[in-house]
């Protein structure tokens, strides 16, 4: 992989590098491509290749049978060949649903995942996790497929909206809880920076998280037992986008107070320290996280959790923090504290 702020410029060096030989099909949405599809297609082209950008409406909306049909289409319209690579140019939606066409399209043809939204370089680019939704739940279909690249500059998260920036941090703390002690205490020296969306610190914590759940997924590419733990603060998180039908919490804002129910768990189950919350919850606070969501019907969210992944026997289990930078899985968490948790919360 590549990450190095201000490395756009070398994309079609990257794609060569990596295979490419003249044709690249690169997907981006509506707003991603507003502001880049000009420069991609103008540099891609001056680097030798022959780019053809396909855009789809900006949103969840896009992870939809329709639009995986629509790129299909656009692919077979095209002749793109076995050997050409697609280029997933956008955030999350766009890698998800790229990553799930690219592992379709004539049972597979090379992938280049270059994510333009915080959560998507620290997060959903990385580990092969691809797929669309179906009318009846997120992320029903889809594939484990590899990118060949992926390809990250963290320059264009100056373009991003505040909301989706801070959003993006849920997954940076959620790290450093769960695995990363040195990186949780270099966030909370390093604020004003974050706020500033400095270079410097952009460029190193992109660059550890990838490293961070690489080391995680290489254990367990298909999700059996070690990549549980990067769901810390996603059982409640999930539950609470469900319940709010995906339109009130964004997902990393969801992933925030999740972490809080978590860490009220934790300490109530004498797992953690409320010394060890506070840090969490201070920082979360800092970094403009929601850390409550007061007025939700907690009894639909513990319906909801019960379709949880992590379920096996009707049991939900938790991923909790044991301190800052450690966490295990646990299985024996009584119902009443988690329904005490969400109240409180
Ligand atoms: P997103 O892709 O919808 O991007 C958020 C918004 O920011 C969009 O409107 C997009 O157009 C815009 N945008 C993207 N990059 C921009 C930039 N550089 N400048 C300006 N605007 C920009 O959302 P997301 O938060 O990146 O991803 C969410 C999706 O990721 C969800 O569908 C979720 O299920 C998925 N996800 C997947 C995995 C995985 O492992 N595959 C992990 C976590 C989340």
């Amino acid at each position: 992989q590549i990450i190095e702020w201000g490395s756009l410029g070398q994309l079609a060096e990257a794609l060569q590098a990596s295979g490419a030989r003249k044709r690249v099909f690169v997907v981006t949405d509506s707003a991603v491509g507003a502001l880049y599809a000009g420069a991609i297609h103008a540099l891609l082209e001056q680097g030798g290749l022959e780019p053809h950008i396909f855009t789809v409406p900006a949103g969840e909306g896009s992870k939809s049978l329709r639009c995986f049909e629509l790129v299909l289409g656009w692919l077979v319209e095209q002749h793109a060949e076995r050997t050409d690579p697609v280029i997933a140019f956008g955030g999350g939606v766009v890698g998800d649903l790229t990553g799930f066409v690219a592992a379709s399209y004539r049972r597979g043809v090379p992938l280049v995942q270059v994510p333009t939204t915080l959560l998507a370089q620290v997060d959903s680019a990385i580990g092969g996790k691809t797929g669309i939704n179906h009318p009846l739940g997120k992320n029903l279909i889809g594939a484990f497929y590899q990118p060949g690249l992926i390809f990250v500059d963290p320059v264009t998260l100056l373009t991003l909206p505040e909301r989706a920036y801070r959003e993006g941090w849920a997954e940076i703390v959620k790290y450093g809880v769960i695995m990363d002690a040195e990186l949780f205490t270099m966030l909370e020296e390093r604020l004003p920076e974050l706020e500033r969306r400095g270079a410097d610190l952009l460029t190193q914590v992109v660059a550890r998280c990838i490293r961070l759940k690489m080391d995680v997924v290489q254990g367990d590419e298909r999700d059996g037992g070690l990549r549980n733990i990067l769901n810390y603060g996603h059982t409640f998180g999930h539950a609470l986008e469900a319940t709010t039908e995906y339109g009130t919490w964004l997902h990393g804002e969801a992933v925030s107070i999740g972490m809080e129910v978590a860490g009220y768990i934790a300490v109530a189950h004498g797992l953690l320290s409320q010394a060890e919350l506070a840090r969490q919850r201070k920082l979360s606070q800092a970094i403009g996280l929601p850390i409550a969501c007061p007025g939700v019907d907690g009894e639909a969210i513990l319906v909801a959790m019960q379709h949880d992944k992590k379920v096996q026997d009707g049991r939900t289990r938790w991923i909790l923090p044991t301190r800052i930078g450690h966490s295990q899985m646990y299985s024996d968490i009584p119902v009443e504290l988690v329904r005490e948790a969400i109240a409180v919360v």
